[in-house]
């Protein structure tokens, strides 16, 4: 789905679930909750169609909505929201967030426990006193305490997806200002982390310099003097400047690199590393390869490295096709042509298309005989590829199969067996037990029809946990029987886990990095599965994407 598309639905949601929260007219909220899915499943830009002036077209988008949303594409507020927001105490939309309360249940909460603050909520449910309201009980108040749990948990934290634009942008200011020698980022976030809590960057050159310049960009400083140097970013993220004089960058800059584990690791081993300006010395002068930032976690990387044992790391450059991908037949933004002919563009040998499937009726599944469509058209598109004098280049058809909470697949092998690629993914029922969730993934890896198993645990990084799955047992499963672990590039999932990476490759299971792109930008989403799956070690001939695209059909057949 498009992006802007995305942020306008957003807001017409909150809209409708402000006016619930305040008591407001019923039908105004259920207006801007429609109008939201619409605009959700909208295949042109919103921003387009202002242009165009033909938003009102849409069904359910009148005149003063329209307004409205031009109103916020042009000056990023949504009146509705800002008017609404402006009459409420400003803590009540942390309590909105909290999973499985809704407007309704939260205005509860305000007019009758006086709730306007996630303190406020904790205080109510240790006291046993959110249990006690009528049409909430027991279970609604450990819920409560179970998600403001996790709330904190998540606090202060960012995607590394989400910060690294703004990172990267104060390097390259840093590095181009006069007096500023070298700059670079370090600490979790050049370790390539999913997520980041603070920022490390290290600078060369003069400390007022390197102040003004991230001063100018609007990282605002503590008035310390002493280094590092501590501040915050525009976005809110922590900040630490560590300054190296000239001659002790490569030093800083691996100090400050981390981890901890390592660092010491070293230094039990190899001494005190003496200054440089080039971190790479600092592994070349006792003999040893330089050992990439992300394997730097103090697990067995100087041994690997001492013994000639570190992995060559797979890169976005080894990729020769995407496979998990959806078109508008499902919930993405692009057509097969469309998705189609960026992959090829991006210089991608192959495209798997995996829409959802049948049950899947929130992300418009395809039924049977709508996938046998798709397939056809598929061939037809791969013979004008063919056909076309361009790079060679074709979509491989298949699936994203539902998982269904019974464990049964939602497409029988008659229809698997007819499809390039099958992903089997879990979409429903996460609140079952590790037993039978477990049992799900097995028995789909079991299943010869289904070559991967999509976003293992289904979570979603600071927003949902995943469904819990016993690791080795998936692992063992996938091992005796061929199929793929999927590492899913959204950063919003990286999901299998990179910590998992490690144990799947010893046991032999290919790992596939998927975009699962909803649109044709979401197919460069891939370098931040890449960034993780580096960190679990992996090698170009442990990930599926690597292979031509003859030998992955030969291996999905296999
Ligand atoms: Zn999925
Ligand atoms: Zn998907």
């Amino acid at each position: 789905m498009n992006k802007t598309n995305r942020a306008i639905a957003r807001q017409l949601k909150l809209a409708a679930d402000l006016i619930e929260l305040t008591g407001g007219n019923a039908f105004r909220a259920r207006a801007f909750g429609s109008a939201a899915r619409r605009i959700e499943r909208l295949e042109e830009s919103v921003p387009a169609l202002v242009a165009e002036g033909t938003l009102t077209d849409v069904a359910g988008v009148g005149q003063s909505l329209a307004a409205d949303i031009a109103e916020f594409l042009d000056t990023g507020q949504f009146p509705a929201v800002a008017e609404l927001l402006a009459t409420l105490p400003p803590g009540l939309l942390d309590v909105l967030r909290v999973k499985g309360l809704g407007p309704k249940k939260v205005r509860v909460l305000w007019q009758d426990l006086d709730i306007t603050s996630l303190d406020d909520l904790e205080a109510a449910a240790v006291a046993g006193r959110i249990a006690a309201l009528s049409g909430f009980g027991a279970k609604t108040q450990q819920n409560v305490l179970d998600q403001i749990e996790l709330l904190q948990s998540y606090a202060g934290k960012a995607h590394t997806a989400q910060i690294a634009d703004e990172v990267e942008e104060l390097v390259e200011a840093l590095r181009t200002t006069a007096g500023i020698a070298r700059a670079e980022a370090a600490g979790r976030f050049r370790r390539q982390f999913e997520l980041v809590e603070d920022i490390d960057l290290v600078a060369e050159g003069s400390p007022e310099a390197i102040r003004d310049t991230l001063a100018a960009r609007g990282v605002q400083f503590e008035s310390a003097a002493h280094a590092p140097l501590r501040g915050t970013l525009p976005s809110g993220m922590r900040l630490a400047v560590h300054p190296a004089e000239a001659g002790t960058f490569g030093r800083v800059l691996w100090a400050a690199t981390g981890s901890e584990a390592h660092v010491e690791q070293f230094v039990d081993r190899y001494g005190l590393p003496g200054d440089t300006d080039d971190e790479a010395t600092l592994y070349t002068s006792v003999g040893l390869p330089v050992v990439a930032p992300a394997l730097r976690e103090g697990t067995d990387e100087l041994e690997a490295a001492a013994n000639g044992a570190l992995p060559r790391l797979v890169t976005v450059e080894d990729f020769r096709g995407s496979l998990h991908n959806h078109t508008t037949a499902s919930d993405g933004a692009h057509t097969l042509r469309e998705m189609g002919d960026a992959a090829r563009a991006m210089g991608l040998e192959y495209l798997g298309i995996c829409d959802h499937s049948r049950s899947l009726q929130v992300a418009n599944g395809l039924s049977i005989e709508r996938l046998m469509g798709q397939v056809e058209a598929i061939a037809d598109l791969n013979a004008d590829y063919a056909a076309d004098g361009g790079p060679a280049f074709r979509i491989l058809s298949g699936t994203e199969c539902d998982i269904l909470s019974d464990g049964a697949l939602d497409f029988p092998d008659e229809v698997l067996e007819q499809l390039d690629i099958v992903v089997a993914s879990i979409h429903s029922a996460f609140q079952l037990g590790i037993v039978e969730q477990t049992a799900r993934l097995v028995g789909a890896a079991e299943n010869p029809h289904i070559d991967i198993l999509g976003h293992p645990t289904g979570r979603l990084l600071l927003r949902r946990e995943g469904y819990a799955i016993d690791h080795d047992a998936v692992i063992a499963a996938c091992a005796a029987t061929g199929t793929a672990l999927e590492l899913n590039a959204n950063p919003w999932r990286l999901d299998l886990d990179w910590r998992w990476v490690r144990r799947a490759t010893a046991a032999g299971v290919l790992i596939a990095i998927n975009p699962d792109a909803h649109a044709t930008s979401e197919l460069a989403l891939v370098r931040w599965g890449v960034a993780v799956a580096q960190k679990g070690w992996l090698t170009p001939e442990q990930c599926l994407n690597t292979k031509s695209a003859d030998d992955l059909l030969a291996w999905a057949r296999s």
